[in-house]
């Protein structure tokens, strides 16, 4: 539930210009204004699963875009029960007309790539909850290598040469001579990754999907001493989430999906961090820089 301090589940995923909205719980576009957060600029939306606390951010927001006039295509990956909830209310919506929303049905069952070009992979899991619910996989696709502009110099590499060597290729001198990549070329920045895990029990399953990742943000429904409620209501504590990043060897932890109940939710970041020190909560409007 909604609390005077926390909204409902939705993150940004922003890769350069691109944004990537993860969940739509109740009062995103409202979140989204106020944290700064061009909503045009949003082409895909991703749904965990169908829980109010996930969805009811979509009607309001969608009809604000509408509304904005913005025009093309809208992606939705989701449950495919989705559409039919979403068209009982949208055919109420004129403004509608400029923008068409596209579903993509997720799959429940096993691992699915959803989305990729140039910069990104977004690659669905399922996850255990009370019902069909997927966690999300963003990996950074690799970069170009850097070149060496020493080695540029030593031996007057021309430009027209230079997206060539880039990606990979060796260099030929004019005696014919060839210069192997590793000489002219420093290694490319690491690949970024980002798993976004909620609503869920503790479920190691997952964990070869989400090993070594930049950042996880898993669900703290709870704090370890309601392990029980938790796995009653297929939530997680603060505990699991923690165990389970360090199990996967991630490097970082955001907490959240915190319940109502806490207040103030220290003590459960806390708790995670007895286990696994990088850990922190996800406040509203919080931002993380991979
Ligand atoms: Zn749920
Ligand atoms: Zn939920």
């Amino acid at each position: 539930m909604p609390t005077s301090q926390r909204f409902p589940t939705s993150q940004v995923v922003r890769l350069n210009e691109q944004l990537f909205l993860v969940d739509c719980g109740e009062g995103t576009q409202i979140q989204l204004r106020k944290f700064g957060f061009k909503m045009g600029k949003i082409n895909h939306i991703f749904i965990s699963h169908l829980h109010g606390d996930h969805i009811y951010g979509l009607p309001g927001l969608i009809s604000s875009l509408a509304l904005y006039g913005k025009k093309g295509e809208l992606h939705i990956y989701a449950h495919s029960d989705l559409q039919q909830m979403m068209d009982g209310m949208m055919k109420f919506m004129n403004e509608l007309t400029d923008l068409k929303v596209k579903y993509h049905p997720l799959n429940f069952r096993r691992n699915a790539v959803i989305f990729e070009d140039k910069r990104i992979k977004i690659t669905s899991f399922p996850l255990k909850h009370r019902i069909s619910c997927c966690g999300f996989l963003f990996q950074e696709q690799p970069s170009a290598l850097h070149l060496d502009k020493k080695a540029l110099e030593r031996y007057e590499i021309p430009v027209s040469q230079r997206q060539n060597i880039k990606n990979g290729a060796d260099f030929i001198l004019a005696n014919g001579t060839v210069v192997p990549n590793s000489e002219i070329t420093l290694p490319s920045n690491p690949p970024k990754s980002y798993a976004f895990c909620t609503d869920t029990i503790f479920l190691k399953e997952i964990i070869p999907v989400i090993e070594d990742v930049d950042l996880l943000y898993h669900e703290a429904t709870f704090a370890g001493d309601l392990a029980e409620l938790a796995k009653k209501t297929f939530h997680s504590t603060s505990l699991q989430a923690a165990e389970l990043a360090k199990l996967a060897n991630v490097k970082k932890l955001l907490v959240g999906h915190f319940s109502s109940r806490y207040k103030s939710v220290t003590a459960l970041v806390d708790e995670s961090r007895t286990i696994f020190p990088e850990t922190y909560a996800a406040n509203d409007g919080d931002s993380f820089v991979l």
